[in-house]
């Protein structure tokens, strides 16, 4: 069995508010946007189950953990955001409803109104009954370390509702270097802004204050799997010279790595090469590294034959892909 965890899906609605707000603000962003919402291959693949179920059969997947295609509800101004988390939503849960064995589901919020927020988490958690949260890194410039959006982190570890730290493009203070090459999206700047919002959650002690909380990172850990090491080796080398106040902070109860060992999990998204999967298992041990395809913006075919072709004992494959999944997203499959 395979199941792939990092899943885009979009309600048409999502799409329409998306062109409504590229036809009202002219942004690197919303440029960058325009050219994919407006293909109808890409918009399809987002939008019709039973294009995606087709693609499933024809490579032998049996479900998608999905979640809404970045950069979600969390693009809009609050209100509009939260609507669309609710309308999507609701729409996961009919499509799990039709079809239980082969999609499974993340929550979206809009944590620009953290109040909001938390309730669709516990709605997200309770009534409709899906495997988690899907957050797309940054809100307009605000990470998930910061005050304001505690309650939302308390809420995720209390109901065991994992955050899918999702990338998404850099915010407006950071993306100018970005955007003549074209390196805003997952070319550079999804991998460079989601791991920066990692090393803010973790030496601003989120996990500290949340020890029970898990993240899960495509892209095999958007690159921290490499800096653990010397994560943990500068952390210190501040802490020994004396400059503690640099930190900011409370001294962390844990080297940096600790955490990440302990809080996270990473999925395998457009990341099908041997030698960083080996690397990243090195580190982290087969039960925090998940399968995902990241459909649509990467290949089904490309995915499925990578990890078809990995070699490992038989029960660290079955952990990577189809144990870790079910266990940490409590699937009923
Ligand atoms: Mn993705």
């Amino acid at each position: 069995m395979l199941i792939a965890t990092e899943e885009a899906f979009a309600p048409p609605e999502y799409i329409t508010e998306f062109l409504a707000l590229v036809e009202r603000q002219d942004t690197p962003v919303t440029r960058y946007l325009k050219i994919y919402y407006t293909r109808a291959e890409s918009v399809r693949q987002l939008t019709d189950l039973d294009f995606r179920l087709a693609e499933m059969d024809r490579f032998d997947v049996s479900m998608h953990v999905l979640s809404v295609a970045a950069p979600g509800p969390q693009a809009f101004d609050a209100p509009t955001g939260s609507s669309i988390a609710t309308l999507a939503n609701d729409m996961l849960v009919e499509a799990i409803q039709r079809h239980p064995t082969r999609f499974a589901g993340l929550g979206a919020v809009a944590p620009q109104d953290p109040v909001r927020a938390v309730r669709e988490v516990e709605r997200i958690m309770g009534s409709l009954g899906l495997s988690g949260v899907i957050i797309n890194s940054h809100t307009h410039g605000e990470y998930l370390d910061q005050e304001k959006f505690r309650p939302l982190l308390d809420a995720c570890e209390a109901l065991s509702a994992p955050i899918y730290l999702h990338p998404t493009f850099p915010s407006e203070v950071m993306i100018a270097p970005y955007v003549d090459y074209g390196m805003m999206g997952a070319l550079w700047g999804f991998g460079a802004d989601a791991s920066l919002h990692v090393v803010r959650m973790i030496l601003g002690g989120v996990f500290d204050r949340n020890p029970d909380l898990q993240v899960v990172l495509g892209h095999l850990g958007e690159g921290l799997p490499f800096w653990l090491d010397r994560l943990d080796n500068r952390y210190a080398n501040i802490l020994r010279r004396g400059g503690s106040e640099l930190l900011g902070s409370l001294p962390l109860e844990m080297l940096p790595s600790e955490y990440f060992r302990r809080n996270f999990h990473v999925t395998t998204s457009g990341m099908n090469t041997r030698p960083a999967l080996d690397f990243t298992l090195d580190r982290l041990g087969s039960d925090r590294v998940m399968f995902a395809i990241d459909y649509p913006y990467e290949q089904t075919q490309q995915a499925v034959e990578f990890i078809r072709s990995v070699t490992l004992p038989e029960d660290e494959m079955s952990a990577i892909t189809q144990d870790n999944a079910r266990r940490l997203f409590r699937l009923l499959i």
